[in-house]
């Protein structure tokens, strides 16, 4: 190329020269220059940001409660009654968003943020993270207990929404309507009933600290996480429309249930022991047994919708195994499948897993490990073995088992 058609090269869109730019990209018809991209990406970013306004909007117009329930049914296999409470309790949050400054009648809609009631493994992430699926709007997952409150070692409530903003990609438009999941929040109950008088940092001073950012107000919020540093530059996030979704297994709570209703039942006789299952117990539990567990009204009052989830059955964690677009047995089956083989896994090996993982105690979270456990060594030899078809039976998913790690768990 001459010296002058070199110099005459111009990016297309600002017209500025090739040595006045970093980099300049030839398309077919024409080059684009390092800053016009700049431009051009930010623009496209804040058009999605619109964009994704308008989908909520339009999956709202297309979802409505039962639908939402439908398509949870999907991914997260029985815990109807929850189910049912959060998708009316998403339904009305979205409403009152996207309604927002459209009523001249003074009446507001409150926030309906959500505590999930359950044991481990019972499906409290993956319905909170199916939702924030099924609306696109961002999710992020924070656990309650290394949150302290500010000016001690841990993090900072605030760093919560940090991650909500990484995971909408620092669009703030999209991350003020997003979903906030913050797990074991029952470990941070405060230790009595009583207000203590010394300073208790990792329990009550958390849910202290949490109360602002649930009623929503507008947080600095410093882009990376970790510590504010004065010198480091924050992004003001207004919390008013985030949905906080709270979880806990709030070990012991069913014995609180169990006295209030016996108490508060004295002289009606309704009540026979009978009634008094772990399950049915924990379809008694409000807003009062949370309080009784250690935390403080005015958190309690920020979370207006309570539910619960029932510890999985046999048949349910068969379920699991098998159903959910996702299902373990289907990722397995997928897995092989990319080398060329076909991977049976006999029914009596379900049941084996199912079995195994009542034992441990983790709810569904101990599947997947039962399952690494017997099928680590097929997924390890089976591509150089050149065969057409695997069948794990029971007596090779038991030998497997035996001599694995998770075997020797104690039992919980
Ligand atoms: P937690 O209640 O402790 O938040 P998770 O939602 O994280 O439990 O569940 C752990 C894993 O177990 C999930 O990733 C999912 O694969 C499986 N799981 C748990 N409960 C269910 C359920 N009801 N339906 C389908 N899968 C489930």
């Amino acid at each position: 190329m001459s010296k002058t058609s070199e110099e005459s090269i111009r990016c297309s869109f600002c017209s500025r020269e090739k040595k006045e730019v970093n980099i300049l990209i030839a398309g077919i018809t024409g080059h684009i220059c390092d800053s016009c991209i700049i431009q051009a990406h930010l623009i496209v970013k804040e058009e999605g940001g619109i964009k994704s306004k308008n989908e909520i909007e339009n999956t709202l117009k297309l979802l409505t409660p039962k639908e939402i329930v439908e398509n949870l049914g999907l991914h997260v296999i029985g815990q109807d009654e929850a189910k049912k409470v959060l998708s009316v309790a998403v339904y009305n949050h979205y409403k009152r968003l996207t309604q927002k400054n459209k009523t001249n009648d003074n009446i507001e809609i409150e926030k309906s943020n959500i505590i999930m009631i359950g044991e481990t493994g019972t499906g409290k992430t993956l319905l909170a993270k199916t939702i924030a699926n099924l609306l696109k709007v961002p999710f992020c997952i924070a656990d309650a207990t290394v949150l302290t409150e500010a000016g001690y070692v841990g993090e900072d409530v605030e760093s919560i929404l940090s991650r909500l903003l990484q995971a909408a990609d620092y669009n703030v438009e999209a991350a003020e309507r997003g979903i906030v999941f913050i797990d074991e929040i029952d470990k941070v109950a405060r230790k009595s009933d009583n207000p203590s008088i010394t300073r208790d940092v990792s329990g009550e001073g958390v849910q202290q600290a949490m109360l602002k950012l649930l009623e929503g107000t507008i947080v600095n919020v410093p882009p990376q996480g970790g510590r504010k540093h004065p010198e480091q530059k924050m992004i003001q996030i207004d919390t008013k429309n985030i949905l906080f979704i709270c979880g806990g297994a709030f070990d012991g709570i069913s014995k609180i249930i169990e006295r209030r209703v016996k108490s508060q039942s004295i002289g009606f006789n309704t009540l026979s022991d009978a009634n008094f299952n772990d399950e049915k117990i924990l379809s008694n539990v409000n807003q009062l047994d949370v309080k009784k567990y250690g935390l403080i009204p005015e958190l309690i009052g920020r979370f207006p919708v309570l539910t619960y989830l029932h510890p999985l059955s046999e048949e349910t964690l068969l379920s699991i195994l098998t159903e959910p677009k996702n299902a373990l047995t289907k990722q397995y089956v997928k897995l092989f499948e990319m080398d060329e083989i076909n991977l049976i896994i006999k029914k009596e090996v379900l049941d084996f897993i199912v079995q195994k993982a009542i034992l441990l105690n983790l709810g569904a979270r101990g599947l997947r490990s039962i399952c690494e456990a017997i099928l680590t060594d097929s997924m390890f030899n089976a591509p150089d073995q050149k065969i057409k078809e695997l069948v794990i039976d029971l007596s090779y998913a038991e030998k497997q088992f035996s001599k694995s790690k998770i075997s020797k768990l104690k039992v919980a």
